[in-house]
């Protein structure tokens, strides 16, 4: 049987899932959809975009909407009109074989004459940003009375983008007997009133922990002064033509400021901020999907609602002035089970703000290092003979080769591989050739290191990834998961970080217990002893999950 079958989805909707691609469901989609198509319950799923949230309530609406009442029977209210746009579209298809199901996505900043044409026509499910649904409702152009389900998605972004009173105005003119499903990053105090005004009783899931990165997001800093803040980020690009990414500011200045310089040095960028037109974001977003442009400069308010799919690095200019701004900016790499990096170009002194991070988040950042001048340097002239060697040799030049062969006689093979790769030396090659160290490194080290650095003698073959080893540990010691730092998993061993008065309990626990047939050992790590410095990791783009480098 099919998985998604047994969810309890009927045949024409897993054959259009079927006919997307989606092999299996997702967590949330596991644990949600069968709730919501069974029990008539309040909801509020805790996760973030990237998760499949869109399909866990987009499914079970498809199942009971029924298309031939022609009255609008489901509403979504999201943060942007990228968002509404993307949900209208997958609930669409996941409706193909639905027959006369009416999606319609309402927004501002578009023709709202065309729009209550539209709704004219009699609509299904609306998806539609708080503002404009706002306006439709006051012109008496949408009837929302009869609404039997109502989907806050993100609800977080839409509070923060200051729809509160929009939302409790629509919220108010919906019937009593409605369900309401809502769907948040983060659990701020105001999506919280929401629940506890409008919601009764909810069914509430979690994936992850509420505030916790997705797993497949691997959370980096660097520390860097601000003045080689830009030389960083380049090294960044530079090192990994593969890098398709983010780069966040915090003002739209900064942000048009960065992209018109990157712009002057060649690569292929553009700003996303505030003071764009509908029409010019829709050229620069339609621009970034198609990969025209590689690096996108963004402002934390422009970039709500960006749904790219395979970005692979997020990098944050500046550290978000609000702390929740960093999972909603992360959030926009490592989706649909792909891997991704959030890199911070951290000043020294955000160190403590990186702490707060991970101890908000409950997860760890990874101080790495930016790739030198030589490293960039010596990729490159790799790369370009890696090119040489997979080259097919072009038949027009078969009849000259005599020729060329003479023209270089006397030369050795040495001497034509040296004069080879100093003809392709570009000039950002001979810049990064003389690049000077740009990573400010003692300060950077000292928030990696907490505590003390333990070995014990479990890894990834016993315990599953690095949440279950935390687990694993604060269960057998008692000690909180905030005492624990950098974790290293290995296959049968692991280093990681603890606080002082932590560590002499997870010895006590540890040491010398039986586990599974063996005896386990716990100690100070040797690289604790301050004679053999540790290797901060090499940033490498693409890599998942970056090998300590253990003396
Ligand atoms: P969302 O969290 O709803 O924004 O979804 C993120 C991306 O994952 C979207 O591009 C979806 O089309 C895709 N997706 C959702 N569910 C699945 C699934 N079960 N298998 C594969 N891809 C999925």
């Amino acid at each position: 049987m099919n998985e998604f079958s047994a969810l309890g989805l009927s045949q024409p909707v897993v054959d259009a899932i079927e006919s997307l691609g989606f092999e299996r469901p997702t967590t949330i989609q596991l644990q949600a959809i069968p709730k919501l198509l069974n029990d008539d319950t309040d909801f509020i799923g805790l996760a973030q975009t990237g998760t499949g949230k869109t399909a866990a309530f987009g499914l079970p609406l498809v199942e009971m909407v029924d298309s031939s009442i022609p009255e609008t029977q489901a509403l979504i209210l999201a943060p942007t009109r990228e968002l509404c746009l993307q949900i209208a579209r997958e609930i669409g298809q996941f409706g193909q074989y639905q027959k006369g199901l009416r999606i319609l996505p309402v927004y501002g900043g578009a023709d709202i004459g065309r729009q209550i044409q539209e709704l004219r026509k009699g609509i299904h499910i609306l998806a539609a940003t708080p503002g404009r649904l706002r306006d439709l409702m006051r012109r008496k152009a949408v009837d929302i009375s009869k609404i039997q389900y109502i989907v806050l998605d993100e609800a977080d972004e839409m509070l923060n983008m200051g729809f509160k009173e929009e939302i409790d105005e629509i919220l108010q003119e919906t019937p009593e007997s409605k369900l309401t499903w809502l769907f948040s990053a983060t659990m701020p105090e105001e999506v919280r009133r929401i629940s506890n005004q409008y919601m009764v009783k909810p069914f509430e899931l979690s994936v992850g922990q509420p505030n916790t990165g997705n797993e497949d997001i691997e959370h980096q800093f660097v520390s860097v002064r601000p003045k080689d803040r830009y030389d960083a980020l380049r090294r960044f690009l530079d090192y990994d033509n593969e890098v398709y990414g983010l780069v966040f500011c915090r003002t739209r200045r900064d942000a048009g400021e960065l992209a018109e310089q990157l712009t002057r040095d060649g690569y292929r960028t553009d700003a996303l901020h505030g003071d764009l037109s509908q029409a010019q974001r829709d050229r620069v977003m339609e621009r970034f999907r198609s990969r025209h442009i590689r690096v996108l400069v963004a402002t934390d308010v422009a970039a709500r609602g960006i749904d790219v799919d395979n970005i692979t690095h997020v990098f944050h200019y500046n550290i978000p002035e609000d702390l929740n701004f960093y999972t909603h900016r992360s959030g926009r790499t490592g989706r649909a089970g792909r891997k991704g990096i959030s890199l911070i170009l951290a000043h020294p002194k955000d160190l403590a703000l990186i702490r707060r991070l991970e101890k908000r988040l409950k997860t760890q950042f990874n101080g790495v290092e930016i790739p030198s001048g030589q490293e960039i340097f010596e990729k490159r002239l790799m790369g370009f003979f890696q090119r040489i060697k997979n080259a097919e040799g072009h038949e027009a030049i078969k009849p000259l080769l005599p020729k060329l062969l003479e023209e270089l006689e006397g030369l050795s093979r040495e001497e034509l591989i040296h004069r080879l790769a100093s003809m392709t030396m570009s000039r950002g090659m001979k810049t990064h050739l003389n690049g000077k160290e740009l990573s400010v490194k003692s300060k950077a080290s000292r928030i990696s290191t907490r505590g003390i650095e333990l070995f014990i003698n479990i890894g990834n073959m016993d315990v599953e990834g690095k949440a279950g080893f935390l687990a694993f540990i604060c269960r057998q010691s008692g000690i909180p998961g905030s005492a624990v730092g950098k974790i290293d998993l290995n296959s049968k061993h692991t280093f990681f970080h603890v606080e002082e008065e932590a560590a002499e309990k997870v010895i006590r626990a540890f040491d010398g217990t039986p586990y599974q047939g063996r005896e386990l050992r716990v100690n100070a790590s040797q690289q604790n002893t301050g004679k053999k410095k540790g290797k901060k990791k090499a940033f490498k783009p693409g890599k998942k999950k970056f090998q300590g480098v253990r003396g």
